[in-house]
């Protein structure tokens, strides 16, 4: 299978797009290591894994944390013997409101999270993945469609997004040489608790209505993408932002 012998880290992989993208890398036969803030989501997750006869171990993970992104690196190295592939997915969507309104507090939870711990997480990833041989390994950052566009009355979420596609960028132009590739996605909108949670059927509708191909997006199909992205078949793809959002961003 393509990732054979290969150790694969997720974060925020308890629901959601991070799930999806757990169970997809653990039938292509990487051992996973799901994190959640939620231990309990982790835990569903490697279980479910494990009852189709892959391997898995959940590890409990606050992104906004500098701490625990060195312990699940440390976990994986313990439970699985290294590290090679790394998907920092974990985010929230935060609170509505025009920038001149934003509640501070929620401005720097998102930031923490959607954007700071994309950093914490490859920091501790990156010398993992060089000692062992950086050209077995690779990175996927979780950004969006907000990496390009304004998600209006989130400005938090449009600004964290944007710095992830910045940070992918330097980190693929710093450690390219060595051989590491680190690439982002921009998913549109996705059928996942976060979207499912947050928006009235009217709302949903107009929003279905942006995407060329009008309907939102499935889970599986980020994550294919990524798996992709992780893969040898895109060896010569670093530092990309790539899209997988029905066309929103095309019109
Ligand atoms: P989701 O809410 O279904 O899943 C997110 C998971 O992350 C949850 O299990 C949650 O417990 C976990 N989490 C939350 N805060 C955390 C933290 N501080 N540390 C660790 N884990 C944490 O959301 P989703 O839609 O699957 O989103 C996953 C990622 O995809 C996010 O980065 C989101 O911004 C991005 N994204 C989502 C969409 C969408 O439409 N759903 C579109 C583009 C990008």
């Amino acid at each position: 299978m393509m990732f054979d012998g290969k150790v694969a880290l997720v974060t925020g992989g308890g629901s959601g797009i991070g799930e999806a993208i757990s169970k997809d890398l653990a039938r292509a036969g990487a051992k996973v290591v799901v994190t959640d803030i939620k231990l309990e989501s982790a835990q569903r997750v490697v279980d479910e894994i494990e009852s189709r006869g892959g391997s898995a171990a959940a590890v409990q993970q606050d992104t906004a944390s500098k701490g625990d992104a060195e312990k699940v690196v440390a976990f994986a190295t313990e439970t699985f013997g290294g590290l090679h592939l790394a998907v920092n997915n974990a985010g929230i969507g935060g609170q509505q409101a025009p920038a001149g309104e934003v509640d501070l507090d929620d401005w720097d939870r998102v930031i923490d999270i959607n954007l700071n711990g994309v950093l914490y997480g490859m920091r501790a990833q990156i010398p993992a993945m060089l000692s062992q041989g950086a050209a077995e390994s690779a990175i996927v950052n979780m950004a969006s469609i907000h990496g390009t566009v304004a998600a209006i009355n989130n400005g938090a979420y449009t600004a964290a997004k944007h710095g992830v596609v910045g940070i992918t960028k330097n980190a693929a132009a710093e450690y390219g040489p060595q051989g590491l590739r680190i690439n982002a996605v921009g998913p549109g909108y996705i059928e996942t608790p976060l979207v499912e949670s947050s928006l009235p059927a009217e709302a949903r509708q107009a929003l279905e209505g942006k995407h060329v191909l009008g309907r939102l997006g499935e889970p599986e199909e980020v994550a294919t993408v990524v798996r992709f992205l992780l893969s040898g078949d895109a060896s010569f793809v670093t530092g990309a932002y790539w899209l997988v959002d029905g066309g929103y961003t095309a019109v």
